[in-house]
């Protein structure tokens, strides 16, 4: 494929290691400052109200949920059409004005952090919910509407949204494309990618393509398979065709407590080894126990290791597996092994978790939320090993994660106002990543690579592999205006060493960007 218009390939050898990098010419940096002219270009595509300028606006828009990083965008526009998105992107198009695209900002690896020259373009004006097609158990939604929201409106009718991420009752289904969200029940059911059937996307030159469609499989490239997950780096989606699930006949929650992590970690790979699917099997530790139970009061019972598994399906199926999950994990050391009584008590069983998060902020001013990912049969090995790395840097590292998928969730906690802890703190979570890496896994499971992990995609991938999915995003955005410097590592240049980035001098000049 040759170079785009504007850009050469670069190659250099490092060592033994032969690099490819890809230099990109902007072809005027300057002009994406946004100039009055273009600012009324922006204010009448979007109409009256959706042009946002003044300063202590724009902070609202300055980060997502990495609050550690901080940017205020030059200006917001609040689309209410895909007409007057694809207006808003032709502008940017036009003169070279880096945008990103923002749901609710819930992000946790700064996916949603604006380029100080660019815009954001909100959804908080697209909620609409366009078509529910029940017998085909289909549902097209704008990209503002909130996860949750689409599972609410199908309930009466038996169906509900199954990709379910602890924020699914503020993030939207368009941020969750984008990061192909997770949630605990997507062990049985499968990640948002497995939900998506079709996308509208507006593609970084303003022009609307269409990938997928309301049926399985389209022929073709998968295009809306390599959307999804892709973290706005290709375009900004505007309509999204959902697949929706038959509620099932009985579900049922198992709280069982342990004493170590490990025999709640072992019970799991246990019960997938006696080829049980359970909807959801998550994993909370002491810390993070304690935590919710002092913010929502689920009264989970005050043990090392907590062990949720549910179970859906008939209600014969369901008794079945519960007693040989019950059964496994009394083998593995559990001392309680309690059945949620009611919805009412299911539900607060699962608020409890869903809170573990936020609950964090009870037992430490600042934490940091990771998201790495191994194989299962791996997490006894890797839990015990953050312990120590914890224990040598004096921090505390909570742990609750979605168990069955070995998606783990470490929170490392740290009070910023201690200097050096912070730093401290981000080293730890990395080399939390490395060691997931190590252990055959990846750097993210479910919260994207953003701007957080840009530079372990590295230590992930080989420079081969990063550079055949540059191309990928060459074709979408031969500008790299759309969410650019994300995802990617800032490439290193002819003989640089690890450490702290440097720019080359054409960086620095304004007139050359590394993707
Ligand atoms: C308390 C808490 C719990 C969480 N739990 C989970 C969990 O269990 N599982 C999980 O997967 N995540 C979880 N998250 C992370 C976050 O909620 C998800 O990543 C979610 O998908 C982000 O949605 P959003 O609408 O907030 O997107 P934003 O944060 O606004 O954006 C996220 C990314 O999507 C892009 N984007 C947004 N809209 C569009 C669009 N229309 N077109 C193209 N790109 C777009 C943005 O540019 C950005 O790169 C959690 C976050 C919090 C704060």
């Amino acid at each position: 494929m040759p170079p785009p218009n504007g850009q050469t390939f670069d190659e250099c050898t490092s060592g033994n290691v032969k690099q490819s990098r890809i230099l990109l010419i902007v072809p005027d940096q300057k002009a994406s400052m946004l100039s009055a002219a273009i600012l009324a270009e922006l204010a009448a595509a979007v109409g009256p109200g959706g042009l946002i300028v003044e300063q202590n606006q724009l902070q609202t828009y300055e980060c997502d949920g990495l609050a550690a990083l901080r940017t205020v965008p030059a200006a917001v526009v609040l689309p209410r059409s895909t007409a007057e998105v694809q207006a808003v992107i032709r502008v940017c198009d036009r003169h070279t004005i880096p945008f990103v695209a923002r749901g609710a900002g819930t992000g946790l690896s700064g996916g949603a952090l604006p380029d100080g020259l660019g815009i954001v373009i909100g959804f908080a004006r697209m909620t609409r919910i366009l078509d529910i097609d029940i017998p085909n158990q289909r549902v097209t939604v704008e990209p503002g509407v909130i996860n949750s929201h689409v599972s609410q409106r199908v309930a009466a009718q038996g169906y509900f949204y199954a990709p379910d991420p602890s924020s699914q009752t503020v993030c939207t289904i368009g941020g969750n494309v984008a990061e192909n969200a997770g949630g605990a029940h997507c062990l049985k059911y499968g990640f948002t990618t497995t939900h998506v059937l079709g996308l509208e996307v507006v593609m970084p030159t303003g022009e609307l393509a269409h990938f997928g469609g309301s049926t399985l499989d389209a022929p073709g490239y998968d295009l809306a398979g390599v959307f999804v997950g892709s973290e706005g780096t290709l375009g900004v989606v505007t309509a999204i065709t959902l697949r929706i699930v038959k509620k099932p006949e009985t579900v049922q929650v198992l709280l069982a407590a342990f004493d170590t992590i490990s025999a709640a970690a072992q019970s799991v790979s246990d019960i997938i080894a006696a080829a049980i699917l359970p909807a959801a099997m998550e994993i909370m530790d002491r810390l993070s126990i304690r935590a919710a139970e002092a913010s929502v009061h689920p009264n989970y019972p005050d043990a090392e290791a907590l062990l949720l598994v549910e179970v859906d399906g008939s209600a014969t199926e369901v008794t079945i597996q519960m007693d040989q999950i019950r059964a496994i994990c009394k083998v593995n050391g559990a001392w309680e092994d309690r059945l949620a009584q009611s919805e009412r008590e299911r539900m607060l069983v699962w608020k409890g978790r869903k809170a573990a998060f936020a609950a964090a902020g009870r037992i430490a001013p600042n934490y940091i939320v990771q998201d790495g990912v191994i194989p299962r049969t791996k997490l006894p090995v890797v839990l015990e090993a953050i312990g120590r790395m914890a224990e040598a840097t004096g921090l505390q590292v909570s742990n609750v994660f979605h168990a069955g998928d070995g998606n783990l969730h470490p929170i490392v906690l740290y009070n910023a106002a201690i200097p050096g802890q912070e730093e401290v703190a981000v080293d730890l979570s990395i080399r939390i990543l490395h060691l997931c890496v190590d252990h055959g896994g990846s750097i993210t499971g479910e919260h994207g690579v953003g701007k957080e992990k840009q530079e372990a995609m590295g230590y992930m991938y080989s420079e081969p592999d990063l550079a055949t999915m540059q191309l990928v995003r060459m074709a979408f955005d031969p500008q790299n205006i759309a969410n650019p410097d994300k995802l990617f590592p800032r490439t290193k240049l002819c003989g640089e060493k690890s450490g702290p980035y440097h720019p080359h001098p054409l960086e620095t000049a304004g007139v050359a960007q590394y993707f």
